[in-house]
């Protein structure tokens, strides 16, 4: 079934230099990318994005990761959406388990990742859970004409044109 997901290198990612390697990940699938650019986090966005996760002991400390407080104040991250057959299955195993230290080595967070002596999972992507996330995510990240294809219905508001 196609569906969509939401890419990010995160901060560690970044400023280790694997945005690179994450894309050309990609591209060896034969996911499309419809949607690319390089996005300053604020705290709003951060917590937006990981709004399910609000009630974690971690959250505190997963929105001062994703702003890049934890890597020089690299809060430059950069955000794909791609669509394909089967998108989230294969962008979570080219991303690998969410604790480094427990994903398969050859993927992106087995072998680029690590956990920090504080307990932070540095773990360089995000890729979104499910379909349903993938839609309310691109749709967070993105504007429609940031998108290069009519994937989900838009409305517009005075000139522009916005999500549904
Ligand atoms: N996370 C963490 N510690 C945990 C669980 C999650 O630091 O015990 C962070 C990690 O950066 C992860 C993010 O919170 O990628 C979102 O968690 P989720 O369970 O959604 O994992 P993902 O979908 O990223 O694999
Ligand atoms: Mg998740």
């Amino acid at each position: 079934m196609k569906e969509q997901i939401l890419v990010i290198v995160k901060p560690d990612g970044m400023i280790k230099g694997h945005a690179g390697h994450v894309l050309t990940r990609f591209e060896e699938t034969d996911l499309r990318l419809i949607g690319a650019r390089v996005v300053k986090v604020t705290e709003e966005l951060a917590q937006a994005h990981y709004h399910h996760l609000c009630d974690k002991p971690f959250f505190g400390e997963l929105i001062h990761f994703l702003m890049g407080d934890l890597h020089n104040h690299q809060d430059l991250v950069l955000a794909m959406a791609f669509t394909g057959d089967d998108a989230v299955k294969k962008g979570r195993e080219i991303a690998g388990a969410t604790n480094p230290e427990l994903a398969d080595p050859h993927s992106i967070r087995g072998s680029m990742g690590r956990v920090t002596t504080k307990g932070v999972f540095e773990n360089v992507i995000h890729v979104s859970s499910d379909p349903v996330e993938g839609e309310r995510e691109i749709k967070l990240w993105f504007t429609p004409e940031e998108i290069a294809m009519d994937l989900f219905s838009t409305t517009t508001s005075g000139h522009r044109k916005v999500w549904a």
